[in-house]
């Protein structure tokens, strides 16, 4: 055994289908009795069904939430909670909305429960990224951390097949790179495979049946437990790779984790042996990071970045970027290899070991 430091951060979780409905005895626990409901445009209908079942303890909606948590829409948001009284948050969506709603805990304090409706992890996650004049800032804090965390299975029913299986791509990201990270531990890790196996036998299962409650509740299962791996330990290449890309070319997020994580693995792949064993042993197959390209190509998912909207030129800007402040690696980063593992994922090929 490894030496290791284990440090667990509280979060209440309740895992459960219809919970949605015990909200208001969530925000009575935090002793709060004014919850501003936040929320998207797109899921504003759900934001406002939640209000009405709050009855004495909601007290608005702010449905603004908007993707990389740009800090004039958290500015908006504070002086609306702080004009109709709020003492606690409810966010209910995806990572944009609960990233809204850390943005204005970390400058109110109020105490926030997080709703999750997509498979992106945000929710376990002491991490806050915001934009600001176009530029993307990461900062990692217990005071962003939610309070309560609610999986309630029937509100991911509505999430599109496709996106299901990018977002729980997204969130399998975070489980390999805390199979390898500096400060991995073996309780993460245990997390980290169980959540792989967990997503990489329901995504199917889900894309053949979007409406099959077992597979969803599988995949949020494995949600929670990458999420949590997410939050806990520092990540490497991958998410290093998918924050350039997003932040430079306005890539989507999800799709762009989906496209990069078996090139990043096959990067690292000499590097991790023992991490690997475990990628493989979850997938139940050989080769990580051939099979996760099968998966995602196989479900259907864009494996391109020329099909996200990348320009070609891009790939030497990236690669700069990349190499610029660099996160901790398994592998040193070396110039040439990484450019063409980018242009190899730019063209949509299978991962090599370069
Ligand atoms: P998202 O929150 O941007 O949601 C995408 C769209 O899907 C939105 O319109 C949303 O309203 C809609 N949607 C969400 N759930 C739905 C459902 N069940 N049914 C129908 N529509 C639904 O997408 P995301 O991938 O969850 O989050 C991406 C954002 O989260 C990025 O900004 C990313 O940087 C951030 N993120 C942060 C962390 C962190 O730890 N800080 C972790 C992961 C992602």
């Amino acid at each position: 055994m490894e030496p290791f430091t284990y440090d667990v951060r509280a979060t209440r979780v309740v895992f459960a289908p219809g919970s949605v409905g015990q909200i208001g005895d969530e925000i009575r626990r935090l002793d709060c009795s004014r919850a501003l409901v936040l929320t998207t445009p797109e899921q504003k209908n759900l934001g406002e069904r939640v209000l009405a079942s709050l009855v004495e303890v909601g007290c608005g909606i702010f449905a603004k939430a908007q993707m990389h948590t740009p800090t004039g829409v958290t500015q908006e948001a504070v002086e609306f909670a702080h004009s109709v009284n709020a003492d606690c948050l409810v966010a209910i969506g995806g990572g944009s909305t609960i990233g809204l709603g850390k943005a204005i805990s970390l400058r109110t304090g109020l105490k926030q429960i997080a709703v999750s409706t997509t498979y992106a992890g945000s929710e376990m996650t002491p991490i806050l990224g915001e934009t600001e004049n176009g530029v993307k800032k990461t900062i990692r804090s217990p005071k962003v951390l939610p309070q309560t965390v609610l999986y309630d299975v029937g509100l991911t029913m509505t999430l599109p097949a496709l996106m299901s299986v990018v977002s729980g791509m997204n969130a399998i990201a975070h489980a390999v790179e805390a199979l390898y990270a500096k400060d991995s531990n073996p309780i993460v890790s245990l997390m980290a495979e169980e959540g792989i196996r967990a997503l990489a036998h329901s995504l199917p299962r889900l894309v053949s049946d979007p409406l099959e409650m077992v597979a969803r509740s599988d995949a949020q299962y494995g949600a929670w437990l990458c999420g949590t791996c997410l939050g806990a330990v520092g990540m490497a290449l991958h998410h290093k790779v998918c924050h350039v890309l997003g932040g430079t070319f306005d890539l989507p997020h999800a799709e762009t984790h989906t496209v990069i994580l078996p090139h990043a693995l096959a990067y690292n792949a000499a590097s991790c042996p023992q991490a690997l064993v475990r990628i493989e042993r979850a997938l139940g197959q050989s080769d990580a990071p051939s099979a996760l390209y099968a998966l995602g190509k196989g479900l259907g998912a864009p494996m391109a970045l020329r099909d996200l909207g990348m320009p070609e030129s891009g790939l030497a800007t990236a690669t700069a970027l990349i190499l610029k402040d660099s996160y901790w690696n398994p592998r040193p980063l070396e110039e040439d290899a990484i450019f063409n593992m980018l242009s190899r994922a730019w063209h949509g090929q299978p991962p090599t070991r370069v």
